[in-house]
């Protein structure tokens, strides 16, 4: 049986938030003639309608009906700097009267290109692309290219985009079998593998035709699941062993996790790694950097160097001078100043504070993270969890990456009825501009949401 809609229960929580956002209630059914679900990104989706933010500023944002939240969604990770950084906003709009694309070469793509290489220790050379998507999806392509091998080897639950080599083993069935829309024929040859498995990934490698394995070097979905050090480092020299080509989707953690990303927190370095998000300060924008034998096989020397074909890659917005301009604005403050420090201890002090919520409240949850992030675990198994130490790895993967979507939904509009938006896993990602009284609040919120939803039965 379905569960009801929460529109049609009759939850206090639910009654304060449509109470407060009319206005967000009208452009949600406006939306629905034109949209989807009337969404532009799934993991927007939320019962019984989203809100509809109007502007943003630092680490805020307000939505059409007045009202003010604490923002950890960070533009789904682009905005390490929070919104609207002022000397990003600057460039960006001169950059707007001196032109936005010129089909021409520019002086900033190579600037934005030496920065990252300064900054990612394996990125010896780069090539842009429009978004993480396209990013992973071209270094497939440099994988098999390079190896001439077919398969390759990714985690199941890791996202790397929603094209049709990634999209299997990420939602819904694990298994490895085509989504709808996706070939079988393009499914069987990505091999999945349960997250954090060595030895099962030792068994794929030598079952031959291995191109590369593609990770979240942090753990699925920004460490939701997380990816111990060890099991990566683990990984790093199980493909250089076998000549397998090791790809880190940093496209999240890229800029976040150091100004190096997580391949430079963990001191591990991949052969090519994807990066998206922070790199374009707030707009589209991506990358595929690493090794130049792998890179430059997009060179037009590539024929005559090794007799290949050179492999095939456009893009109209590949490297624009608008993204550019924000990109190499907001790479430059992330590696001069300590904002991806400042974040990753914002997120250590509010993990620290919901765990100590959950304590008071004597709740069995865990709260977890690394980094920027934090993870709300509601235990949906009854599990016997103590808060204090909660060790998320001690948990099955499938019951991490799957949750319990009504009380995630619920604690997500009860957080929003006190100002807060965290993203519906539940969770979130600090920045650089998170403060103490970004704190507060949400840690106000999050004690009065979860007494709420004990007043209603939900815990
Ligand atoms: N890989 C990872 C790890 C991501 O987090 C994302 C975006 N959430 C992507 C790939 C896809 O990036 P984009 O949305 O820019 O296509």
């Amino acid at each position: 049986m379905t569960e009801p809609a929460l529109s049609q229960t009759n939850s206090p929580i639910v009654a304060a938030y449509i109470e407060r956002t009319p206005t967000s209630a009208q452009l949600f059914q406006r939306a629905q003639a034109s949209l989807p679900s009337g969404l532009t990104h799934d993991a927007r989706h939320i019962d019984p309608y989203p809100i509809y933010v109007e502007r943003a500023q630092g680490s805020r944002k307000w939505d059409v009906d007045g009202h003010e939240y604490v923002d950890y969604m960070g533009g789904h990770g682009a905005l390490l700097l929070g919104h609207n950084h002022p000397e990003v906003t600057a460039v960006a709009k001169r950059q707007l009267d001196i032109g936005t694309h010129f089909g021409a070469c520019h002086e900033l793509e190579i600037r934005w290109a030496e920065l990252i290489k300064e900054m990612i220790p394996s990125a010896e050379k780069v090539r842009f692309t429009s978004s993480g998507t396209e990013a992973t999806l071209l270094a497939l392509r440099m994988s098999r290219g390079s190896t001439g091998k077919t398969k390759v080897i990714r985690y199941a639950c890791h996202f790397h985009g929603w094209h049709d080599h990634f999209s299997a083993a990420y939602v819904n069935h694990f298994d490895g079998s085509a989504p709808i829309g996706v070939l079988n024929s393009v499914a069987d040859d990505m091999i999945v593998v349960p997250p954090n498995d060595l030895d099962a990934t030792r068994v794929a490698i030598e079952g031959g035709d291995i191109a590369a394995v593609i990770l979240e070097p942090t753990g699925a979905s920004w460490g939701h699941v997380p990816a111990p050090p060890e099991f990566v480092a683990g990984l790093r020299k199980l493909t250089a062993k076998h000549d397998v080509i090791l790809i880190f989707d940093e496209v999240i953690s890229g800029f976040r996790c150091s100004p190096g990303g997580a391949q430079a927190a963990l001191g591990i370095t991949p052969d090519l790694t994807t990066l998206a998000k922070i790199m374009a300060g707030g707009l589209p924008g991506g990358a595929v950097v690493g090794r130049t034998d792998l890179i430059d096989l997009i060179s037009f020397d590539e024929d005559a160097r090794g007799g290949h074909e050179k492999i095939l890659h456009f893009g109209t917005f590949n490297g624009n001078p608008e993204s550019a301009a924000t990109g190499i604005a907001c790479l430059e403050i992330v590696k001069n100043t300590d904002a991806c420090a400042h974040a990753n201890r914002a997120a250590a002090k509010l993990r620290a504070g919901l765990t100590e919520v959950v304590i008071d409240e004597k709740l069995p949850w865990g709260i977890y993270g690394t980094f920027s992030g934090f993870h709300i675990f509601t235990n949906p198994e009854k599990r016997k969890i103590d808060p204090v130490g909660f060790d998320p790895l001690a948990v099955p993967w499938q019951e991490l990456r799957a949750g319990d979507p009504p009380i995630a939904n619920k604690l997500r509009l009860g957080m929003l009825v006190y100002g807060v938006d965290i993203n519906g896993w539940p969770g979130g990602m600090t920045s650089a501009v998170s403060s103490d009284d970004d704190f507060d609040q949400t840690i106000d919120a999050f004690k009065r949401t979860i007494r709420d939803m004990k007043d209603e039965g939900d815990l």
